[in-house]
């Protein structure tokens, strides 16, 4: 590392957030005076997968950002809506499906020397790092909070035969299985004649038929 060439700024640089990374905001321009306001739509992109097992915003997907950020006087207040698409699997009948997930945000970045931040811990309020904000863990914690653990197809996703595990939604509402004790199954063909024990031919075997 050669003296003089600003290695002070340059570490601090490492750390330093790429601002046009897809979540995070660069919110300088907003400046500090409290009720200042701006209005923010963009186009993110998923860098990583987001979400649960079951589902989740897939990597890549275009996730809309239509937020308000607004100067109070202890940081930056995001408030608005994040609408990303979601793909899964259904917890029912295990067929893969897509959908989409609307979150609304209400969410307080505290400034560095705020007396938030100096009375809060890194995990109970998030801090502006560089005057930019970073959505993304905001984004993964209501992920987590609003995906479903035992996500469905369709409400009424039918699910699976519990006899031949065959798609109900593909076998239809007939669909069943005679269960058969396989002990039985060669009596079954008798079944007819022998069930009808009051039936009208019991007298034949009278003898005074004859
Ligand atoms: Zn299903
Ligand atoms: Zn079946």
């Amino acid at each position: 590392m050669p003296a003089g060439s600003g290695s002070t700024s340059r570490s601090h640089a490492a750390q330093r957030r790429e601002p046009d990374a897809a979540f995070v905001l660069d919110v300088r321009s907003l400046g500090r005076r409290p009720g200042t306001m701006k209005e923010l739509r963009r186009t993110a992109v998923a860098a990583d997968r987001l979400g649960l097992e079951m589902i989740a915003v897939p990597e890549g997907a275009e996730v809309e950002l239509d937020l308000r950020l607004q100067a109070v006087s202890e940081g930056v207040l995001v408030t608005g809506t994040v609408t990303a698409p979601t793909a899964g699997e259904c917890s029912r009948c295990l067929e893969p499906f897509t959908d989409s997930q609307e979150l609304y945000l209400t969410e307080l970045f505290a400034y560095p020397d705020s007396a938030t931040e100096q009375t809060t811990e890194d995990d109970e309020v998030y801090r502006l790092v560089d005057d930019t904000v970073d959505l993304e863990p905001v984004i993964i914690d209501q992920l987590g909070l609003e995906l479903p653990l035992q996500p469905l197809c369709t409400p009424d996703c039918a699910g699976l035969c519990p006899e031949c595990g065959v798609r109900m939604a593909i076998a239809g509402s007939d669909h069943g299985h005679e269960i058969l004790d396989p002990r039985w199954a060669g009596l079954a063909k008798f079944a007819p004649e022998s069930s009808g024990s009051a039936g009208p031919d019991t007298g034949a075997a009278e003898p005074d038929h004859q």
